[in-house]
Order: C-alpha cells, then sequence, then structure tokens
C-alpha cells in the first residue's frame, strides 16, 4: 500500500489520479489533499478518500468546506492560503506527492515535499521550469525520486529503463500539434478562447489546453526534459503526431530507436509514476494498432508558432531565464482567457519580457532569484498588455 498525497485535486490530472486512487484501493491510499475553489467537488473527495489533512486556496473558501464537510467524523486537519498548501505537501507518512497544481504555484510545495523526503510524481511542469536550478539539487540532497507524469516525459523514462548512463543520444517530443494545426497561419489571428480550448486528443485543464494551442505547451517540455533527463537542447527534437499514440522517443548512441505508444490517456503516466518500478495490471482499453490506423509526423512550423523557438532560447540562456518565460506564458494566458489580449498576443508578450530580463538573467539563481524573476515577468506582461488594451480599443 502506498500513501500519496495530492496536490490540485479537483483539477484534470488531480481527479484523474484520484480514479487510480478508486480503482486501486489495494495499492494507494491518500494522506493529504488540496484544492483550488472548487469546494463542491473537494467535499465529495474528503468524503470517499477520508485523508487526514487538506488544505483549500483562501480563508472563505475554507469556512465553506468546512459547512459542507460538518456532519464528517473524524475531521481532517483543514488549512488555508499557500502556507496551507505546503503544510499538507510535507506532511505525514505520505511516500509522494502528486503535484496536480497548476503553474508556478506549485513551486513552493513541491519543495517542501522534496524536503521531507517525498518522491515526487511531476505533473506540474512549471515547477520545474522554473525551479529547475534550484529543485534538482534538492532532488540529490534529499535522496528522493522525481517520477514524471508528463505524457511525453512518462514515456521517455520508460523507454529509459534498461538503458545504461551514457548511452542516449537524442530525445524527439511528439506534439499533437493544438487544437489549430489545421488552421492556415494567416487565420490565426482572429481565433476566439472557446476556439482554442477545443484540443482535438486530449481533455486537459484551460491553462494547458491554451498552452497546446500555441505550441508553448511543447516548448515547456523541452525545458522539462532538459531538466529531468540532463540532455543538452541540441539533443532534444520536436516532431508533429497528430494522432497522439506515439508518447515520444529516444535515439540511443548506436542510432536504435525506441518509442512509447498508448491511446492518448492521462492515467497511464500517472499510474505508472505512482507504480515504478512496477507495472500494475489494469483492464484499461488496449492499444489497436489496426484501430489507431495511419501514424503520421510532420515538422514542427516555427513561423507559425513562435512559442518554441522562445522556449528553446530560454532553455539555453539558463539561468532565471526560464522562470521569466514561464511566468510570462502564465500571465499571457490568463489575459488570453480573460479576453483582454489576442491569441498572437501571447508571443509577442512573452518575447518582450525575455528580451528585457537578458540584462538581468541571474546565471546560478537562489530560490528568492526565481520567485523575484517570476513576480517581475507578470509585472511586464501586465504592464505591457495595457499597450496592447489601448492599441486594440482604437483600432476599435
Ligand atoms: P487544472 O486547471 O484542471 O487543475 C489545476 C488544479 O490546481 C485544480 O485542482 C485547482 O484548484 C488547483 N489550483 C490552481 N491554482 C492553484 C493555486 N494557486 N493554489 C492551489 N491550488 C491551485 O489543471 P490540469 O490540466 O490538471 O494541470 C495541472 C498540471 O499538470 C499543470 O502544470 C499541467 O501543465 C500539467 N499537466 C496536465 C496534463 C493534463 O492532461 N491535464 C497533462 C500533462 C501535464
Ligand atoms: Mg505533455
Amino acid at each position: 500500500m502506498k500513501a500519496i498525497t495530492l496536490l490540485g485535486s479537483t483539477g484534470s490530472i488531480g481527479t484523474q489520479t484520484l480514479d487510480i486512487v478508486a480503482q486501486y484501493p489495494d495499492q494507494f491510499r491518500i494522506v493529504g489533499l488540496t484544492a483550488g475553489r472548487n469546494v463542491t467537488l473537494l467535499a465529495q473527495q474528503i468524503r470517499q478518500f477520508r485523508p487526514e489533512i487538506v488544505a483549500v486556496c483562501d480563508e472563505d473558501k475554507l469556512l465553506e468546506l468546512k459547512d459542507a464537510i460538518a456532519e464528517l467524523d473524524p475531521q481532517p486537519i483543514l488549512l488555508a492560503g499557500e502556507s496551507g498548501v505546503v503544510e499538507v505537501a510535507q506532511y505525514g507518512d505520505a511516500q509522494a506527492v502528486v503535484t496536480g497544481i497548476v503553474g508556478c504555484a506549485g513551486l513552493l510545495p513541491t519543495i517542501a515535499a522534496i524536503k521531507a523526503g517525498k518522491d515526487i510524481a511531476l505533473a506540474n511542469k512549471e515547477t520545474l521550469i522554473a525551479g529547475g536550478p534550484v529543485v534538482n539539487p534538492l532532488i540529490e540532497k534529499y535522496g528522493v525520486k522525481i517520477l514524471p507524469a508528463d505524457s511525453e516525459h512518462s514515456a521517455i523514462f520508460q523507454c529509459l529503463q534498461g538503458v545504461m548512463v551514457g548511452g542516449l543520444r537524442r530525445i524527439i517530443l511528439t506534439a499533437s500539434g493544438g487544437s489549430f494545426r489545421d488552421l492556415p497561419i494567416d487565420k490565426l489571428a482572429g481565433v476566439t478562447v472557446a476556439d482554442a480550448l477545443k484540443h482535438p486528443n486530449w481533455s486537459m485543464g484551460q491553462k494547458i489546453t491554451i498552452d497546446s494551442a500555441t505550441l508553448m505547451n511543447k516548448g515547456l517540455e523541452v525545458i522539462e526534459a532538459h531538466y529531468l533527463f540532463g540532455m543538452d537542447y541540441d539533443d532534444i527534437d520536436i516532431v508533429i503526431h497528430p494522432q497522439s499514440i506515439i508518447h515520444s522517443l529516444i535515439e540511443l548512441q548506436d542510432t536504435s530507436v525506441l518509442a512509447q505508444l498508448g491511446w492518448p490517456d492521462m492515467r497511464l503516466p500517472l499510474l505508472y509514476a505512482l507504480s515504478w518500478p512496477e507495472r500494475i495490471h489494469t483492464d484499461w482499453e488496449r492499444l489497436d494498432l489496426v484501430k489507431a490506423g495511419d501514424l503520421t509526423f510532420r515538422e514542427p512550423d516555427h513561423e507559425k508558432y513562435p512559442c518554441m523557438q522562445l522556449a528553446y532560447a530560454a532553455g539555453r540562456a539558463g539561468g532565471s531565464m526560464p522562470a521569466v518565460l514561464n511566468a510570462a506564458n502564465e500571465q499571457a494566458v490568463a489575459l488570453f482567457l480573460q479576453e483582454k489580449i489576442q491569441f498572437l498576443d501571447i508571443p509577442k508578450l512573452i518575447e518582450k519580457a525575455c528580451d528585457k530580463h537578458q540584462v538581468d538573467n541571474c546565471e546560478s539563481p537562489a530560490l528568492d532569484d526565481i520567485l523575484a524573476a517570476d513576480r517581475w515577468a507578470r509585472q511586464e506582461v501586465l504592464a505591457d498588455s495595457m499597450e496592447l488594451g489601448d492599441r486594440i480599443l482604437s483600432v476599435r
């Protein structure tokens, strides 16, 4: 029986993780849960999984939650705010913490979990992208494992089992191409939030669905792969694979290429992150190659999707630059979701922030430098977006 804590339990990753726990009650037990604002769902989860400790985003939601589970006996420890989430992350005898929080909000709780000796089942890629220079040394210092739950990185990790150190030559990340895969470049200017949220293959939270539409998600995954597997940026490639059946590939020194295949279903990488190094038998739909049909591949279009190259550049610059890229992206995506900027403004705002940060890029940032770079980039994007707002209004 493995004890796990789940951060972001009401989201896409969170609910799929709990599906797994419900399906394998002999294998997994929930110690702690955290969520943002969806108290109704969180209360149901508490009744079903009986965690020892729970945190919500703020005091108002905490009052709502106390009301919603008043009849429960025994009561879990109930906390609020960022400090509450950090407390849950480091609490008790959980062996692994699944990070299903979205954005850099996952950084401090993840660090707390590592310092408490817990393995990390990493879905929250923003944490490693912004905090890689701080998180990686901590993983080594505290002797914990970081088990990738992002489907591409899980695929790479699965292929790497049994490959000796030094055997890996290149990583090939597959990308579905996102919502606008088949839309001509000159039509991108007018796309709406609703258009961008229609992902062809995966059902995910809003932020990552927009990241998939801009292909920033793949750019972020390049940086994630760099920090997870220690590969040079020159040896991490992207290929568009519209069917999302091959979840990524590795090339070995002798040119042999290994791939991991499966239906697009996040439960599989999540289960492997929780069961590693073992394999748990499931009754999930098995892959049928004939039914999957043609598997096709094409080169990514960097003119249509500049975010990938912005991410490569930020990754190569290193230091606090990936934190700036990530925070600028989070802020720009939030503004797009609020319909305050247009789709094509997203890469422009990110590029501007990264350009400005070049002079201040901190080569070996400490946690405070990363948090400061994150705050600075968000403010920059907000300020720059005001100018765009004026432009949009004057055009109307
Ligand atoms: P989501 O929006 O569906 O869920 C996010 C969860 O985090 C919710 O429970 C929300 O309440 C909570 N949350 C959000 N902001 C918070 C804050 N400031 N403090 C505390 N809790 C907060 O997102 P998701 O799609 O599940 O994605 C979660 C993470 O997993 C992201 O980093 C994403 O990139 C990564 N990921 C997701 C998928 C997927 O299939 N959804 C695949 C690969 C990677
Ligand atoms: Mg992914």
